[in-house]
């Protein structure tokens, strides 16, 4: 089929994600057609160099044959099976023992789900059986943080503080938000550690409002992708974790996005140095190829749950499927066999983000650069010394986007900054077209706005 037909009949029929419908119905939005390493390739065959691995997934790049040749031979030997008549599998079980091989002993059970929502969803439940159990029932309360993203199904939506997407107010009652950590927009005079604290102790009064014994759990990204890719000041995650120590509230790392080395650690929130008592996956556990998610239990948690808990009334169909497991695996294995997220921490992260503030550190327009491993945001700014933004700044870097597409590179844009989350795989000069070409996109969005 041509573009046009293609267009014409995912018109028809194909709602989007986040988008107005009826203008991209009227744009035609790009038609991707095939993808090898970090290369997509659309309908006419123009080539762009995947800045975003897909949606933040595609942890091994595209076409990889280890884990189609896993996906297939699981398909033969069983391709579905569950987990809810008295019955296992190889897959599911082999899985957990790499992914907790992973993980300190702090960490023992995981509850598998098929993405990343639904898995947040599982954590809700989870935190309140799991007070339910220990003999707290009353702590049900789940604290999140303004433009937090933990998914779109009704109660991840609620956690998150997506404002856009509630349509109905607070969408749901025992949910609670505190703000985000964004020191370039909200920091005002404060330096970024003292405003990390200010934002940590947000958490503190907002759990002392509420009244700790009504508090389950806090749930925050290690650092804040679909918001704007995020990092805390430093300050943060310290104070964070006391105060939930202190109050009795279990904290939840949401890494759909920072898990499976992203940072250049296996998980974000050994980056940053703090100890979830839950993890939520997703992702990159399968680089995409197929969907998976899960929440991971610390010991506490499983033991109480497991010792203690009689009946957890919950399960889905696919969680631990054969074949989304069968990929896991093999995944896992490539990153760690071929020592890829090593390689992030040592070499190819360090590498992106020195080039990006080589770059961009004396750009007028760009006014902070953060990130680790590979991951990376350029934040716009209408002034450098005051932190100003543009009141536009959304058509700005939706702008940016454009021009990068035309440029053959795709980045993300959101509310002002310009991300980029390429394949953990990406050679030095995949890294170097990845910059070039944004830098060829930012300077055309410049010039197009007179900065
Ligand atoms: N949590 C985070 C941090 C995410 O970034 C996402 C998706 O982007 C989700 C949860 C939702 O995952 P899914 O789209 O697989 O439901």
């Amino acid at each position: 089929h041509s573009t046009q037909d293609w267009q014409g009949m995912d018109a028809a029929h194909n709602i989007h994600a986040f988008v107005d419908q009826k203008k991209l119905n009227a744009a035609g939005p790009r038609v991707m057609n095939r993808a090898k390493g970090l290369y997509v390739w659309d309908n006419d065959d123009r080539q762009y160099l995947d800045g975003m691995s897909g949606l933040w997934c595609t942890a091994l790049g595209y076409g990889r044959h280890d884990l189609i040749d896993a996906a297939t031979r699981q398909m033969e030997q069983l391709s579905y099976y569950n987990m809810f008549f008295h019955t296992t599998h190889p897959s599911v079980i082999e899985l957990s023992e790499l992914l907790f091989s992973l993980l300190p002993d702090r960490y023992s059970h995981v509850i598998y789900t098929n993405s990343g929502s639904e898995s947040n969803e599982v954590l809700i439940r989870t935190a309140r059986r799991y007070w339910q159990v220990v003999g707290k029932p009353q702590k049900r309360v789940m604290i999140g943080r303004w433009n937090g993203y933990h998914g779109s199904t009704l109660a991840s939506t609620a956690m998150g503080g997506m404002k856009f997407m509630h349509e109905m107010g607070g969408m749901l009652p025992d949910i609670a938000h505190i703000d985000e950590p964004y020191w370039f927009a909200h920091g005002g005079n404060l330096t970024p550690e003292e405003f990390g604290l200010k934002c940590a102790r947000q958490l503190e009064e907002k759990i002392l409002e509420l009244g700790s014994e009504n508090v389950a759990g806090f749930i925050a990204e290690p650092f804040q992708g679909a918001g704007g890719m995020i990092f805390p000041p430093e300050s943060y995650w310290p104070e964070i974790q006391r105060i939930c120590r202190q109050y009795d509230v279990l904290l939840c790392a949401d890494e759909v996005i920072g898990g499976f080395g992203r940072t250049g650690e296996w998980f974000a929130h050994q980056h940053f140095g703090f100890e979830p008592d839950t993890i939520t996956i997703a992702k990159g556990l399968t680089s995409g190829y197929i969907p998976m998610g899960g929440l991971i239990l610390s010991r506490r948690m499983a033991e109480a749950l497991v010792e203690h808990g009689g009946v957890f009334a919950h399960g889905l169909t696919y969680a631990g499927h054969p074949v989304a497991a069968a990929v896991a695996i093999a995944n896992i294995k490539a990153l760690r066999d071929e020592k890829i997220v090593e390689r992030v921490k040592n070499d190819t992260g360090p590498y992106l983000q020195r080039k990006l503030r080589e770059v961009f550190g004396e750009h007028p327009m760009i006014g902070e650069i953060q990130g680790a491993g590979l991951v990376a945001a350029l934040q716009f700014t209408a002034d450098k010394a005051t932190r100003k933004r543009f009141a536009n700044e959304d058509e700005i870097s939706w702008r940016c986007r454009s021009y990068g597409f035309e440029e053959g590179v795709i980045i993300r844009s959101t509310l002002g900054r310009m991300i980029m989350a390429p394949a953990l795989v990406a050679t030095h000069a995949e890294l170097d077209e990845l910059v070039e070409k944004t830098r060829r996109a930012v300077e055309r969005t410049a010039q197009e706005y007179k900065i």
